[in-house]
């Protein structure tokens, strides 16, 4: 079947196909044009812009036809309509994760080894062997998800500690984060990394005492093995996203951001697309690499696709714009700051501020190249230094050339600085761009590496939600999944709570004062984040016109202490007017 393009309706257009249907807010009867399915009897939590809450909603051809009482939207329903009974239980509109690498990730719980649930490195060991048991000599095993803030040891694991498990076969542990991971011997004598081996541009080869490489590479060190490890088959990758999106339907979310993909990734997508196996929002950014070449290629890519918020298969694939990285990660002390790290909370890294991961003055000719084409650009930048870099670049293009409306993010935006957040202030207002996508879940998943990491002081500056609010910046939320669990009501909880997984030291190494509210944080997981989707007309609120896109919880999140946020658990998901997940009975 061929890709067809559609441009997302304007909900204007919805609301001149359905005069007659609504009159002053009261749904009217119309012979012909009745609901195909309503919600009833329950509370609504729309997200429009008054944070209205309603009883029921109808849908007709996969939109909200009406949204109101019980009394008015029951009207619209006729002898063929199907009805669901909420029982006085909460949707809201299917959330949205601005930044999950939902394809690979897919692939990982499908075919690698898991690691994100290890106490200790013996348990981590273990796992390794038991995973060589089904392999063949010399094959590669390849496993994710640890990391050393959740190991009793409190340290890297080794290529000494996989070396007496696997003497035949190359290893490979990505970290949760996805910036470092361990190789065992076998696989770093392939990738011919040894004591004479300098560290590369932007990458660490981590070194005992004696010089000799522990097996820990972090950043662009890592590029030795990645050449090496097997790539997913495509069948692999197609089953990849399969598994993520059966996920995310058991988790109400509906639409994804899929940053840094290559080709091999977009076309599973548009091959399950084509058979209709695609039933999620999925918006992909494209990998640009790190120099000008490299940006021209995925310019030249992205050139053959529609651009946002055209869509293809009716705003299911969105080729909405390139990924490019400023600097490392938070849990490897590689992004780039203004001072040094610290270790173990108290201690200093001395000498070590991170480094930029594309150097500086190309990353800045990268950008004007994808913004004066016309392109969104995602940046990831997780230290200060970075941030401010990828900042004060968006301003200089958008001075230079002032198309507003390109969204150019910050992804992590980990530690921005007092300058900024007034630079995002200002860019927001002034050309819709310098949005932050924010991971609420690192304050959780990786808070105690991360507390170890930033040190007391610079962790009260870690995501500033609350000075967000303030400075009327709007935020995407989202999981980074696989680095932290895919399921948006921990981001929902931990924007609220800011509290560790083992409270290392203490719950609140972040303190309290950048927490928002639950009605804040659905927000930043629904309309902001669909704005950051180029899909803010068709989705992100339950309203005339929209995708009947839409999550029932078994409570009410608007009600309910915040602690139990993070239990909250989804009962039925809907896309585009179709049931694609009912939670089985207890
Ligand atoms: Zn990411």
């Amino acid at each position: 079947m061929p890709t067809r393009v559609n441009r997302t309706p304007h909900p204007c257009r919805m609301l001149a196909l359905l005069a007659g249907l609504v009159l002053g807010g009261l749904a009217m009867p119309s012979p012909g044009a009745e609901a195909q399915l309503v919600l009833f009897n329950g509370r609504i939590l729309t997200v429009d812009p008054r944070d209205t809450i309603v009883q029921a909603l109808a849908i007709r051809e996969g939109k909200i036809m009406a949204v109101g009482a019980d009394r008015d939207i029951l009207r619209l329903a006729g002898a063929a309509t199907k009805r669901i009974d909420l029982r006085g239980r909460t949707a809201t509109p299917g959330l949205i994760d601005s930044h999950a690498h939902i394809a690979d990730g897919g692939v990982g719980e499908l075919y690698h080894v898991h690691l994100s649930d290890v106490s200790t490195v013996v348990e981590a060991v273990g796992r390794v062997q038991a995973g060589l048991a089904a392999l063949k000599p010399g094959a590669w095993l390849q496993g994710e998800g640890w990391d050393e803030g959740k190991l009793a040891e409190r340290r890297y694991l080794s290529a000494a500690d996989l070396d007496r498990v696997s003497p035949g076969n190359p290893v490979w542990l990505m970290h949760t984060t996805g910036h470092y991971g361990v190789a065992n011997s076998a696989a770093m004598r392939l990738s011919r990394i040894g004591a004479s081996t300098p560290n590369p541009t932007a990458g660490t080869i981590d070194r005992d005492a004696k010089g000799m490489p522990t097996g820990v590479l972090k950043e662009a060190a890592m590029d030795a093995v990645l050449a090496l490890v097997p790539p997913p088959t495509p069948e692999e990758q197609r089953k990849g996203i399969l598994k993520s999106i059966d996920t995310l339907h058991r988790e109400g979310i509906t639409a994804v951001k899929d940053p840094s993909i290559a080709q091999p990734v977009w076309d599973a997508y548009v091959s399950l697309l084509n058979e209709g196996k695609l039933a999620e929002h999925i918006c992909v950014l494209w990998y640009a690499g790190s120099t000008l070449a490299s940006a021209q290629a995925a310019l030249k890519a992205i050139s053959a696709q529609p651009r946002p918020p055209q869509s293809l298969g009716d705003g299911r694939l969105l080729s909405c714009g390139v990924k490019i990285y400023m600097d490392g990660s938070g849990g490897a002390r590689t992004a780039w700051l203004f001072e040094d790290w610290n270790k173990n909370s108290t201690d200093r890294d001395t000498g070590n501020a991170g480094y930029p991961s594309t150097e500086p003055e190309e990353y800045r000719r990268m950008v004007r190249l994808f913004h004066q084409a016309g392109i969104h650009v995602g940046t990831h930048a997780v230290g200060d230094r970075a941030i401010d870099w990828v900042v004060d670049t968006y301003a200089q293009v958008l001075a230079e050339n002032p198309t507003p409306g390109l969204r150019h993010s910050i992804i992590h935006a980990n530690i921005p600085s007092e300058h900024a957040i007034q630079v995002m202030s200002m860019l927001e207002g002034k050309y819709a761009a310098a949005y932050p996508e924010a991971q609420a879940p690192f304050m959780w998943w990786l808070g105690d590496t991360y507390a170890a990491n930033f040190g007391p002081e610079r962790s009260h500056r870690l995501l500033p939600l609350n000075t967000y609010l303030k400075h009327g910046i709007h935020w995407g939320g989202g999981s980074d999944y696989s680095v932290t669990p895919v399921a948006a009501r921990y981001g929902l909880w931990a924007s609220v709570e800011r509290e560790t997984l083992k409270g290392t030291y203490g719950a609140h190494p972040f303190g309290t004062a950048e927490a928002v509210d639950i009605h804040a944080a659905l927000r930043s997981y629904t309309i902001w984040g669909a704005h950051q989707l180029f899909l803010e007309q068709r989705i992100g609120s339950l309203e005339l016109g929209k995708d009947a896109d839409i999550a029932v919880w078994d409570r009410d999140m608007y009600e309910i202490p915040s602690p139990e946020l993070k239990d909250l658990k989804c009962e039925l998901t809907i896309l585009h007017g179709e049931v694609v997940y009912v939670a089985p009975r207890p």
